[in-house]
């Protein structure tokens, strides 16, 4: 019996650090991922409902890692979150985003909106606007083609700070998006005061359309929401035909998911630009 017990506590302390070894490497070799060019972004389009035509991108973030392999970003933002890194890794993103997309306009291709994630700790008014207008000049992008996309939780923690960056967001002439929209607990009279854009419909209701009848009520309340405020709409993680066609009867704007496209890397993006626009 006592055997067992210390058996159970050696195994038990050399699992915990053999995590954080991980976690500890996994940190370091983040320190080094943007001076390696490791860190990548992928580009998924979002498509206007009512035309079919191109509205816009979304850039996600992706770490080639020589040995690990591609990682996802719920696995190392986080972890960037933590001790800081998100903010010299999201300028990273806002600059490449901005230079990409503007040379792809510059080449002919039409892509109205390029969207960009935004975290917590960018969101600080002395830091982002600086970061947001160097994108701008760096690349030439015209502000209203850019989007910030800013997830509805994190405006609700910190609704005073902002609202007094997102009217100076707006004064540069970028849009923002509230990203993972019905997930926050915004109250309708905050959102009204909000110098918004545009409603991402959170993954989760789009996930439950057509068999969960709540979820479409929500779709379909968020999408008139959206409406009687002046603001677009996007569904996000649209994944078959059918839901589709529900969010276009429901006068959803656009909409965005696996049923569409997966993110793809700039050069299968690239190649999906040339051919769309030979047709
Ligand atoms: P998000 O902003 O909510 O992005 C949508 C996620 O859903 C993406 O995952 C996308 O690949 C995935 N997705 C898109 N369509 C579908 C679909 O039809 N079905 C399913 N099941 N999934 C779909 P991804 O790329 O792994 O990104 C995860 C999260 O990481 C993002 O969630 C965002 O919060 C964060 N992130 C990504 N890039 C950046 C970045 O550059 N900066 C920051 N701060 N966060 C980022
Ligand atoms: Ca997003
Ligand atoms: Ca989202
Ligand atoms: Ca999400």
């Amino acid at each position: 019996k006592e055997l067992g017990k210390n058996t159970y506590q050696f195994y038990s302390v050399d699992m915990n650090m053999a995590h954080q070894m991980s976690h500890l490497n996994l940190e370091n070799a983040l320190r080094f991922a943007l001076e390696r060019q490791q860190l990548q972004l992928w580009y998924q389009p979002q498509f206007d409902l009512m035309t079919g035509q191109l509205a816009g991108l979304e850039c996600l973030i992706r770490w080639q890692h020589p040995q690990l392999g591609l990682i996802s970003p719920s696995e190392f933002i986080p972890i960037a979150e933590e001790n800081g890194l998100i903010v010299p890794i999201g300028d990273w993103v806002l600059n490449e985003a901005c230079q990409r997309v503007q040379r792809w306009r510059q080449q002919g291709f039409a892509v109205p909106r390029i969207a960009v994630n935004l975290s917590v700790r960018q969101f600080r008014p002395d830091l982002l606007l600086n970061q947001v207008t160097k994108a701008l000049q760096n690349s030439g992008l015209p502000a209203e083609v850019l989007e910030l996309e800013v997830t509805e939780s994190l405006i609700m923690t910190r609704i005073n700070e902002a609202v007094a960056i997102l009217h100076q967001l707006k004064q540069l002439g970028v849009k923002v998006a509230i990203d993972d929209f019905g997930t926050g607990y915004s109250s309708l009279s905050q959102l009204k005061n909000l110098p918004l854009d545009t409603l991402k419909i959170d993954r989760s209701f789009i996930e439950g359309i057509p068999e969960q009848a709540d979820d479409v009520v929500i779709a379909e309340t968020i999408v008139i929401l959206a409406k009687k405020l002046g603001l677009n709409v996007v569904a996000e993680g649209v994944e078959t035909q059918a839901q589709m066609q529900i969010l276009r009867d429901m006068g959803c704007a656009c909409a965005q998911g696996y049923f569409y496209s997966k993110p793809l890397s700039a050069l299968d993006l690239e190649a999906h630009l040339v051919h769309s626009a030979k047709q």
